[in-house]
């Protein structure tokens, strides 16, 4: 038989099915389905098929487990997901430790309590998206799911989450390439321990998709909003009616703001940037 034959077929390659997998049986199409188990060699229900015991075998032929191959999936794509975030991650990580042990270990501003993690980084939008926690900053980080992004080193973008819009620059690596940071904190001296950084990294990310936190994050803007749109529409009354159109609002120095909100209270000290409209 030729490789091309056993293709879908089980043969022992865990790594390649999800513990959702539904198997059959090549020899009698009996299937294994592991929200059933089997009744017959008493295996739970919930018991995925790479979790069964050695000496598990078709309950109706016998034919040992390598015979089944996989007839339905529901789990692979979310499992291939989760394996290239890890892979982009521990690139990431790999990358920001060569940094930190070649360049960064001497300078004055770094915290050697703290070292470079990787926090809540997950498929999101057809990007990766997570925290990286390093002794001289704590970053948003996003990251190209598929081919690199060739950036402009500097560029300013917004990016829209559920909980507001934040500004992210463009970078440019040797070994990930292009991708984007929205600066967190920097320097990291308020963090006496890891777990006090990356506890905040998870709430952050937790923050980030709360749309309950866009009505306090777009409160600064709506204020700027309504006002523009105030002198926008007396310079369309006193001019042109067409230029009414125009009141794009710059919503760019409202910005900092929802940045500070999503970090507010999580570390003992403000962020380095300080909100424009925070004096009260
Ligand atoms: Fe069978």
């Amino acid at each position: 038989m030729s490789v091309a034959t056993f293709e879908g077929s089980y043969l022992g390659a865990q790594d390649k099915i999800s513990p959702l997998a539904i198997m059959e049986c090549k020899v009698c199409w009996t299937p294994y389905d592991p929200a059933e188990g089997d009744d017959i060699r008493q295996i739970d229900p919930g018991t995925p098929f790479t979790a069964l015991p050695d000496d598990w075998t078709c309950p109706t032929c016998s034919a040992p487990a390598e015979q089944f191959m996989v007839l339905e999936d529901p789990g692979a794509e979310a499992m291939q997901e989760a394996k290239r975030v890890e892979a982009v991650t521990a690139k990431l990580v790999d990358e920001f430790n060569e940094i930190w042990h070649s360049k960064m270990r001497d300078v004055p501003l770094v915290n050697k309590a703290l070292r470079i993690e990787a926090i809540g980084f997950q498929a999101w939008n057809g990007q990766i998206l997570g925290v990286l926690v390093s002794p001289w900053f704590m970053n948003l980080i996003l990251l190209p799911d598929g081919e690199e992004w060739d950036l402009v080193t500097g560029a300013k973008e917004h990016i829209a989450f559920p909980s507001g819009e934040y500004e992210f620059i463009h970078n440019t690596r040797d070994t990930i390439g292009g991708y984007k940071a929205c600066s967190l904190f920097s320097p990291m001296h308020d963090f006496t321990r890891q777990k006090d950084a990356t506890d905040v990294a998870r709430a952050v990310m937790g923050a980030l998709f709360d749309e309950a936190n866009k009505a306090e994050t777009d409160r600064a803007a709506d204020i700027r909003q309504a006002r523009e749109a105030e002198l926008a529409a007396q310079e369309a009354a006193e001019a042109d009616a067409a230029k009414a159109d125009e009141d794009d609002v710059p919503v760019l120095d409202a910005k900092p703001t929802r940045r500070a909100f999503l970090t507010a209270g999580m570390a003992d000290a403000p962020v380095t940037e300080t909100p424009l409209d925070a004096a009260e």
